[in-house]
């Protein structure tokens, strides 16, 4: 199992990390699904009584639960929430304090205390923190929590995985996190573990694709030369040429694969017939750049060869339809190109309308920006509407304290743009911004930990009107905003207390 680390090889160690990561994927779901029919049937027969992450595995429990008990671990180790209305968090056991690392305030001092809700440190009747509270009970934490931006619609509590600024678990992001553990435990720094991701996980392809490759660098493929030994077919030869089907075979050795890479359009003949391992032709195939019609990245049409070469195997075997080389070529270059244009696009304009297309002369346009001061943590946020039809031009202007990047400060502003809008009862608004993130975040319904609660009342906001979009501008576009929120910022002198 596990190979000379010259060779590419992987130990047992990444074998078992990746599988508790696959586990941990699982446990994730029923964590954050519960609801899930997985989750209930294994809840009805595991958690009766005890929450997913608290139950203890039973001594005549299956092996599948014993091995999601395993991935829950994992994700257990790096748990942490995003306060949104603060009433599923526990002040002294849940770690909510950071959204990066697990941490939460030392304590508690009282019994009676010890199982408060974070919502008590709330002013009463809202998801506003009590600064008195809070500077009564924690004074040296008092600025990292008035730096979380709760909810102020009241939206629950997020669960987050500390090891992502969205706070989603990913099989890429655990595998990270048990590779960390282990190494830790063991005490050794690890070189090929970085060089295994970057040959398998950031490839650009679809996740059945990576499987597949990371099948084969384990060796853990069907290939006949392995049924055969487990005298499961009674011949190790390849159908196509009668030498034996090693998996290095299948994809690089062979005539008929070698003749399918020669008719990919890369930039220069690759040599394929001294290939020994498998690693040695994916390294080899995944550096090659294709010619520019193709417009595919470096690494990602390899991955649809080796995808292509697989699959018209299995047709052979199974369905006794074959391929030219020229075809499975092909196929390779068209679903690599369609499943590239399908990938969410990371261009300049995003836009997205709900509800039908407003008269723009009725449309509110609402222009706002952020500006941010590192050394005292404060914003300024300033926003304008703007309409065609009466010419309104109106513009406000804010302060906020606590405010840790200037991502939540450009949150906090089209928060703020957006409830003065319900208050003015614009129905038909566009709101623009200059931040990518916080726009592209909107639109994809994607998750950042720092502005869980922000995001949350925006898409809750966004349905108080009767037509609503968000657009990304380029920065000089909200100037004016942008010359007002720096205006507010500079006047504003900070409370000496
Ligand atoms: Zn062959």
């Amino acid at each position: 199992m596990t190979r000379a680390k010259q060779d590419g090889g992987l130990g047992f160690r990444d074998i078992q990390c990746f599988n508790d990561a696959l586990l941990g994927k699982l446990s994730w779901r029923l964590i954050n699904n519960p609801d899930g029919l997985l989750a209930r049937i294994l809840r009805g027969k595991y958690c009766k009584y005890n929450p997913i992450l608290e139950v203890q595995a039973a001594s005549n429990c299956s092996h599948g639960w014993r091995s999601i008990l395993i991935g829950r671990e994992l994700v257990k180790e790096h748990l942490g929430w995003a306060i949104g209305n603060g009433e599923s968090v526990k002040i002294w056991s849940d770690a909510w304090l950071s959204t990066s690392h697990g941490a939460q305030p030392m304590g508690p001092a009282i019994e009676q205390t010890r199982d408060a809700l974070v919502k008590e440190l709330f002013q009463e009747n809202t998801c506003r923190w009590s600064t008195d509270k809070i500077t009564h009970l924690f004074p040296e934490l008092a600025p990292q929590i008035l730096s979380i931006k709760t909810s102020s619609k009241g939206e629950p509590d997020n669960r987050i995985w500390l090891k992502h600024e969205s706070g989603v678990y990913s099989t890429k992001t655990g595998y990270q996190a048990a590779l960390k553990s282990r190494t830790i435990d063991a005490g050794t720094g690890d070189q090929p573990a970085f060089q295994w991701a970057k040959k398998v996980w950031e490839v650009n392809a679809p996740l059945k694709i990576k499987l597949l490759i990371w099948k084969a660098l384990h060796g853990g493929l069907p290939v006949n030369e392995r049924l055969a030994t487990r005298l499961i077919i009674p011949s190790s030869g390849c159908v196509r040429c009668g030498e034996v089907e090693t998996i290095t075979h299948v994809f690089f050795t062979c005539p008929f694969a070698q003749e399918t890479w020669r008719k990919i359009p890369f930039k220069r003949d690759i040599l394929l017939s001294g290939i020994q391992h498998f690693t040695e032709g994916w390294s080899l195939v995944q550096a090659e750049i294709s010619f520019p019609p193709t417009g595919l990245n470096t690494g990602s049409l390899a991955a649809w060869v080796i995808w292509s070469l697989w699959i018209t195997k299995n047709y052979w075997i199974f369905l006794e339809r074959t391929f030219s080389e020229q075809e499975v070529a092909t196929k390779a270059v068209v679903d690599a190109k369609e499943w590239n244009a399908a990938q969410p696009l990371k261009s300049n304009h995003l836009l997205v309308k709900q509800g039908r297309e407003p008269e723009q002369k009725f449309e509110v346009i609402c222009q706002s920006d952020a500006a941010w001061k590192k050394e005292s943590l404060t914003a300024g946020a300033a926003w304008k509407y703007t309409r065609r039809r009466d010419e309104l031009n109106r513009s406000t202007s804010l302060i906020f304290t606590f405010v840790k990047s200037p991502l939540v400060a450009e949150g906090l502003a089209l928060r703020s743009a957006m409830e003065q809008a319900i208050l003015l009862d614009y129905k038909q608004i566009s709101f623009e911004s200059d931040s990518k993130i916080l726009v592209t975040a909107i639109l994809e319904g994607s998750h950042i930990s720092d502005l869980h609660g922000i995001l949350a009342d925006i898409r809750s906001l966004a349905g108080a009107f009767t037509s609503v979009s968000f657009h990304w501008v380029p920065r000089n576009s909200v100037s004016s905003v942008d010359v007002l929120a720096k205006q507010v910022l500079n006047a504003f002198v900070p409370n000496m207390v």
